[in-house]
């Protein structure tokens, strides 16, 4: 029997896919790059699990979520070759050990406190995590991560502790009308991670995580090695559940 239901959602998942992907293939195009460079998260958020199933079976091994209770329900439900899970909503420190034992990426490590604690549970649990310092370029008061001046300073603290392996860095641009608007933002994060690779050069620098639904062809154009992408993949979500983005209850 065929159902309906699941077969539409297929459907449709595999078409914003598809543009989602030639989006990227011509940002990266227009700006000399390749589109190898360029990985795709997909973020889940407020999603069904079903969805994100559906959304392996197209080729996405990478999801983003930013709760940890919600993604435990998802990652406790869902084992599959290759699937990498990044944690790109804010962290509060008691959850450190959660998020060390769900998640293979925290894109969003923003104090030393957070990092030690990382760092500890880690280290504890045997595992070693990939991390990026979640900057906040436009000192936007409503939004996590550390300041364009005190990265560098974050970031020499970092790159020493044990268990944590600091890929790069992310940022979470301004919501605005025009998505040129956020280019400086991009490039400053850019910037910065080119001052970073000088100042601790044993450390990698290699990503920028920097682009979503409203902005990733800027952002590839800027350089993002990481784009992450909700409602042009999976189509808006929920105002009462986008509320609670990036908090913890
Ligand atoms: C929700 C979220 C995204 C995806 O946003 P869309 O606008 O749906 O593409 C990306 N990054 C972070 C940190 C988010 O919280």
């Amino acid at each position: 029997m065929i159902n309906i239901d699941s077969d539409s959602q297929l459907n449709n998942l595999a078409a914003n896919l598809a543009h989602v992907r030639s989006r990227i293939a011509q940002a990266a195009q227009s700006a000399g790059r390749s589109p190898d460079e360029i990985t795709l998260i997909a973020v889940s958020k407020t999603k069904p699990l079903e969805l994100v199933k559906l959304a392996y079976t197209l080729g996405i091994k990478d999801f983003g979520e930013n709760r940890v209770q919600e993604a435990q329900q998802k990652i406790a439900g869902f084992q599959a070759q290759g699937l990498h899970w990044h944690m790109v909503g804010h962290v509060q420190t008691n959850k450190a050990s959660k998020v060390v034992s769900l998640f293979d990426c925290i894109q969003s490590v923003d104090s030393l406190r957070l990092a030690q604690e990382l760092s500890l549970q880690a280290t504890r649990q045997g595992k070693r995590r990939v991390i990026l310092l979640e900057v906040n370029v436009a000192g936007e008061k409503s939004k996590a991560g550390v300041s364009l001046d005190n990265a560098s300073e974050l970031a020499r603290q970092i790159v020493s502790l044990t268990g944590l392996e600091v890929q790069g860095l992310m940022t979470v641009a301004p919501l605005v009308a025009n998505p040129e608007e956020v280019r400086p933002i991009f490039r400053a994060l850019r910037t910065l991670r080119e001052r970073l690779q000088e100042e601790l050069p044993t450390s990698q620098w290699e990503h920028l995580s920097m682009g979503m639904t409203d902005d990733y062809t800027v952002a590839i154009e800027e350089g993002a090695t990481i784009v992450r992408i909700g409602r042009a993949i999976f189509g808006e979500r929920e105002l009462k559940q986008a509320k609670n983005e990036g908090n913890e209850p």
